[in-house]
């Protein structure tokens, strides 16, 4: 077994572990997890390490880093198992060649497969299906906090909603198999309206049968809508248009004001150019630059690294869709207030995306009720800190629920709040599956114990 060494693992991790490790197979999972004295806690796993919390963090513990582990191992028209530490890219890849996709519309496709199944996920999926990647998991291999080895399969439903979403708390998943299907066309519509229309068109959303993702600019008092629909015998799209847009919003964009903020320090007269940029960005790709495409050509192609050293900061909240248009507008209103109390603001649109219900995963956001997720991000950090913490009372009185991987900022009581009863549930079994609390970090300790 290697010593991992990366500077996505110091990035992600943010502690100093003991040691780092990378397994290439369940027997050294489990030699990891069996010997305490060797390997001390806390032991957290690791897939891309893009959580922006610090749920990977393990001072003085163990860090199992599993990208090493990354085979497919049996693909059929129906089904492909995989281990765990292959990136959705990877596996996009490898499914396109053979006419097949994952389920799903999200749109960073570097995260692991495990990491994507073991943490809270954004996705517009179409029509009324579940909106958790982890959803379409249909049987799981782990290695259990003890060393010793465990099987779930499609039959044990209350088990698969246990150890979806689990983080690596229940025990470390070595081998998965997810539902594939062939590739299925989308067509994509685009709109654009401002906040207080918005307040009348976000129940039509709430209910639509069409994928939903938005992006706010509350600064230009705009909202890009962009809509997708299943299209039987619609062409696929362009590669390069979908290549074209994951540059531009996740590489040329930041990179860009990034190098603004060095030229214009002054953010009086540095944000408004750099609205014009992010709109201009949109304005390029929702004017019907993307008009067709696939979930196999969104999630192919090259991307940049996101993370904890990734070039721009990232939170996300998910609210109630029965209320979003008026929590939209609130979010737009918190916005122009922070700005005019502390003169930061984030300087690019947040992502927004509407998670229908999802009983897949006990600890899924959406299992109550159906939602609209707001991810702010920015690439000028100075004042992100401050505002996150705005951004989580602004949560707090709007209903907001928090993930565990993506919400900096979050507190401990809000969280038992919302998760309530389910979280209570989960955490009896990993009390029962982890009693040396092997997998358990100092963050996880204060919603856990
Ligand atoms: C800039 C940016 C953009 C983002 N955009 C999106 C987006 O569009 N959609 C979206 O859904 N998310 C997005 N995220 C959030 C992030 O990608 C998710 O949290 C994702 O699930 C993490 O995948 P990962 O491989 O990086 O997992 P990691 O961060 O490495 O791990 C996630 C959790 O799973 C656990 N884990 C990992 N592997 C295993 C395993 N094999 N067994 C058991 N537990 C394991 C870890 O301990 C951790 O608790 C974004 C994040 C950033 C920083």
């Amino acid at each position: 077994m290697q010593a991992a060494k990366s500077l996505r693992l110091a990035q992600a991790t943010n502690t100093r572990p003991a040691q780092a490790l990378q397994p290439t197979s369940p027997g050294e999972i489990s030699a990891i997890l069996s010997n305490p004295r060797r390997y001390p806690a806390p032991i957290r796993p690791i897939g891309f390490g893009s959580s922006t919390t610090r749920c990977l963090s393990a001072p003085g513990g163990t860090i199992v880093d599993l990208l090493k582990m990354n085979r497919v191992l049996r693909l059929d028209r129906e089904s492909v198992t995989v281990q765990p530490g292959i990136t959705i890219r990877e596996l996009a890849e490898l499914l396109a060649a053979e006419g097949l996709e994952l389920f799903g519309g999200f749109d960073l496709a570097n995260r692991s497969v495990g990491g994507a199944v073991c943490g809270a996920g954004l996705d517009a999926a179409i029509g009324s299906g579940p909106t958790q990647f982890a959803a379409h998991v249909t049987s799981l291999k782990i290695v259990a906090p003890d060393g010793s080895r465990y099987n779930v399969k499609r039959d044990n439903a209350p088990m698969l909603g246990l150890l979806r979403l689990s983080y690596g708390l229940l025990g470390i998943v070595y081998e998965l198999t997810l539902r594939v299907r062939p590739i299925q066309n989308f067509t994509v519509q685009s709109a654009r309206v401002g906040f207080k229309d918005f307040i009348n068109l976000a129940p039509r959303l709430a209910r639509a049968t069409a994928a939903t993702k938005l992006y706010l600019m509350p600064f230009k008092d705009r909202i890009f809508v962009e809509l997708r629909q299943t299209a039987c015998g619609t062409k696929s799209g362009k590669q390069i248009a979908w290549r074209f847009k994951n540059w531009a919003c996740y590489s040329a964009l930041p990179s860009a004001l990034r190098s603004l903020a060095k030229v214009v320090p002054l953010r009086s007269m540095r944000y408004p150019i750099s609205d014009t940029l992010s709109q201009a960005t949109q304005s390029l790709l929702t004017k019907g630059f993307l008009r067709s495409g696939s979930n196999s050509l969104e999630q192919t192609g090259r991307f940049r690294h996101p993370g904890a050293g990734a070039s721009f900061a990232y939170c996300t909240w998910a609210f109630p869709a029965a209320t979003f248009g008026r929590v939209a507008a609130a979010y737009q209103a918190m916005c122009l207030q922070h700005y005019s109390k502390t003169g930061f603001r984030c300087d690019m649109p947040a992502v927004v995306f509407r998670l229908n219900q999802d009983r897949s995963a006990l600890l899924a956001p959406n299992f109550e009720t159906p939602m609209f997720t707001i991810s702010s991000l920015t690439a000028d950090q100075h004042g992100w800190g401050d505002f996150v913490l705005d951004l989580a009372d602004f949560a707090a009185k709007n209903d907001g629920t928090p993930f565990f991987n993506q919400t900096p900022g979050m507190t401990t009581k809000l969280a038992i709040d919302r998760y309530g009863r389910r979280l209570a549930a989960f955490r009896k079994t990993r009390r029962k599956l982890d009693p040396n609390d092997r997998l358990l970090n100092q963050f996880f300790a204060s919603y856990m114990i």
